[in-house]
């Protein structure tokens, strides 16, 4: 069942589609009427119809409206459907609603509505639009600047729609672009060019089946001849084109071959014949503003008059040619204005599309520079981030580095104690400030006794071991005590000792001497001793003094009996 109804749906599309093709050929080789019947029938199927279905038989019942004279009708239906289902549409199709739209406004001579629509066709106009909707463009724009009096761009548009008709070999678009083709050229007043052109028409049409346009061409070649004075030939194309437009039923077509039909006459001397056919056309040319027709029509008929001496009609005539001359003088002048304005218009917009496209490139092109100049700003911080932590860690390197050079450069590498140098130089202050202070202060040096031997027993690696440890035993006893410690020699200590009496201070140096000194070796435990000096600072006395002192004492101790203790007197100084 469901397949059924399946079945029976894409046959109902497919019908659809079908008629809308069948309606749409018959637009085009047939009378407006035979399409309608169709469309007529297609009308309320149009719910199952899809967007572009719909908007085909849309274009096609505008079309036909213009073409029965309701121009304003089929506009009405085209401009309804530009903003709603316009964005549903393909392009083509677009362009298709727009080229009908600005045509049907130009044959109400709504010529800045026409110019409008016209340049909204354009607007569509890409590489991937069918070259047939693009000709068609080309051509109308022709048409239209005919008729606005721009007859190079009219010439110059036919040309362009000619030849992209060509190109793709299109009969009908041919056929359509060389009428207008026709026109531009006898309105630049180019018969001989004209002649060329209308006559391939004429060719062209008959093969595409394109009725519409062939009888256009045949008026045009009838006027042609008739203006020429091969009247035989021109009453043929005019009969012809007469009956084409009567066969489509399309009204202003008609009345276009009657007028043509009418002329000849006129020219023929059949004037009785022309007469009836000229007053005819007066109230219907009139309701359509055909007023420079009007001026011909008007004058033709006051001639005949006053051939026959209907003196009073003659003027009447005349009168009413007068009008009909200035109305289409103000129309022509409105036309140009009309036109002048548009184009001054679209000109006008156009720089302001081209001044904001500028102006946007430029602001583009600011926000480049600028998230540029934002990034150049980010890597010039980062850099400079870098750099200020690459500089810090110098720094902090450097300043352990200087800390570790002058704790180096202070301290006597073997013991950790302060070395000769650094020793007496704080003993230079320290004698400063406890004079300062009044306080007492004591020089002493410690050597170890017979250290060589010691060396030459145990070797200087032992040396070294004892000297390392005799370090360690000094910073030990004296701490906790106001002192200057140091290795002054390579077996001698020096100890600078502030605030205690010399007896206390006699004290802790013999306690420190008298400390077994024992240095253990290969399971051996080896005895050292010391022998000290030890001079007391005097009120006024210099360092190089007391040095002298202590050192002669330690002297003393040395050549009395070593592993003693010796207080340099004050007549040493
Ligand atoms: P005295 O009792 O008269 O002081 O005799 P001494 O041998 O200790 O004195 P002398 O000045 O004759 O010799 C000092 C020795 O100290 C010479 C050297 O071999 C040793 N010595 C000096 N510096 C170092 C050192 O850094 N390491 C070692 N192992 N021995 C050292
Ligand atoms: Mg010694
Ligand atoms: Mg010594």
């Amino acid at each position: 069942m469901l397949l059924f109804l399946g079945f029976l749906s894409t046959r109902a599309a497919a019908d659809l589609e079908q008629q809308i093709a069948q309606a749409r050929e018959l637009a085009a080789s047939s009378s407006w009427q035979e399409s309608q019947l169709v469309i007529d029938q297609l009308l309320p199927r149009l719910g199952e119809a899809s967007p572009d279905q719909r908007a085909k038989v849309w274009i096609l019942q505008a079309r036909n409206l213009a073409l029965a004279g309701e121009e304003a009708a089929g506009l009405a239906i085209l401009e309804s459907l530009i903003p709603i289902e316009l964005p549903r549409l393909d392009v083509e199709r677009r362009l298709r609603i727009f080229n009908l739209a600005s045509n049907i406004a130009l044959s109400m001579e709504d010529f800045e509505r026409s110019f409008y629509l016209l340049g909204q066709a354009m607007a569509l106009h890409t590489a991937e639009v069918n070259a047939v909707q693009r000709a068609d463009t080309f051509s109308l724009a022709s048409f239209f600047h005919s008729q606005v009096g721009e007859i190079e761009r009219a010439l110059d548009y036919a040309e362009r729609a000619v030849e992209l008709a060509r190109q793709v070999d299109d009969p009908r678009e041919i056929c359509a672009a060389l009428q207008r083709l026709g026109v531009a050229q006898g309105a630049a007043g180019d018969e001989a060019s004209q002649l060329v052109a209308l006559n391939e028409a004429l060719e062209v049409c008959h093969g595409a089946d394109f009725p519409l346009f062939l009888a256009s061409v045949q008026l045009g070649l009838g006027g042609l001849f008739r203006e020429a004075g091969d009247l035989d030939q021109a009453a043929e194309y005019i009969e012809q084109g007469l009956a084409g437009m009567e066969a489509i039923d399309y009204r202003v077509g008609i009345l276009t071959a009657n007028f043509e039909l009418a002329r000849l006459r006129y020219e023929q001397g059949k004037l009785e014949e022309a007469q009836i056919m000229l007053e005819a056309l007066v109230e219907p040319y009139s309701e359509l503003g055909h007023w420079a027709d009007l001026v011909d029509i008007h004058r033709k008929l006051a001639d005949i008059a006053a051939e026959n001496g209907a003196l009073a009609k003659s003027i009447s005539h005349y009168d009413a040619r007068l009008e009909a001359r200035e109305r289409h003088l103000d129309e022509q002048r409105s036309r140009r204005l009309t036109y002048l304005q548009a184009e001054f218009d679209a000109q006008r917009k156009q720089q302001e599309i081209a001044l904001l496209e500028e102006r946007n490139q430029v602001m583009l092109l600011e926000a480049e520079a600028q998230a540029r100049q934002r990034w150049l700003y980010v890597i010039l911080t980062l850099a400079l981030a870098s750099i200020g932590c690459l500089l810090l860690l110098m720094l902090i390197r450097a300043r352990a580095d200087r800390y570790r050079f002058q704790h180096l450069s202070e301290t006597d590498g073997l013991t950790g104690l302060c070395n000769h140098t650094r020793f007496f130089e704080l003993v230079q202050q320290g004698m400063a400030e406890a004079r300062q202070q009044g306080q007492p202060a004591h020089l002493a040096f410690a050597d170890i006794d017979h250290f060589k031997q010691f060396n030459d027993r145990y070797g200087h690696d032992v040396g070294d071991k004892v000297l390392r440890q005799v370090g360690e035993r000094i910073r030990k006893h004296f701490s906790g005590v106001d002192a200057v410690l140091g290795r002054v020699g390579g077996e001698e200590f020096g100890v600078f000792l502030v605030g205690q009496p010399l007896t206390e201070a006699v004290e802790l140096l013999e306690a420190f001497r008298q400390q077994p000194g024992v240095v253990r070796f290969e399971d051996k435990m080896l005895q050292i001793t010391f022998s000290v000096g030890v001079a007391s600072l005097c009120a006024d006395e210099r360092p190089s003094v007391l040095r002298r002192r202590a050192d002669q004492a330690l002297y003393q101790a040395k050549v009395s009996s070593r592993n003693c203790l010796v207080i340099a007197g004050d007549d040493e100084r």
